[in-house]
């Protein structure tokens, strides 16, 4: 699913995907200057492998996720408290959103329901 984001106003544009077993649903709102707002939940069960035993297991994820999309180039210079990710094709392409959050969650440090009991 792509978003252009000149269509993004101050009435937020809803989106919902869904990835293996995940769901990513929320909404783009535009913020100011060249910076679009995406707010979303992130819903459901990603494979990932244990930090301690490297064994693999189903991770449950609940996470509410929060940054702005950039049409082009951003201006580190602003003063700006959230991730901002550009985008160059002046889209929002949330399918590709989604598997870097999900890769961003594998990557954390995971452990098993086995390895969890000290
Ligand atoms: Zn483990």
């Amino acid at each position: 699913m792509k978003i252009k984001l000149i269509k993004v106003g101050k009435t937020p544009v809803d989106f919902d995907v869904t990835s293996d077993e995940i769901t990513f649903k929320g909404y783009l709102e535009y913020d100011s200057g060249k910076l679009i707002l995406l707010k979303a939940n992130l819903n459901g069960f990603t494979l990932c492998q244990c930090s301690r035993c490297g064994e693999e297991f189903k991770l449950e994820v609940d996470e509410e996720v929060k940054f702005f999309i950039c049409d082009g180039v951003f201006d580190s210079d602003a003063n700006i408290d959230l991730d901002v990710v550009e985008s160059f094709d002046s889209t929002a392409d949330i399918d590709e959103l989604l598997n870097s959050e999900i890769e961003l969650i594998k990557s954390d440090y995971h452990s098993c329901n086995n390895c969890k009991t000290e």
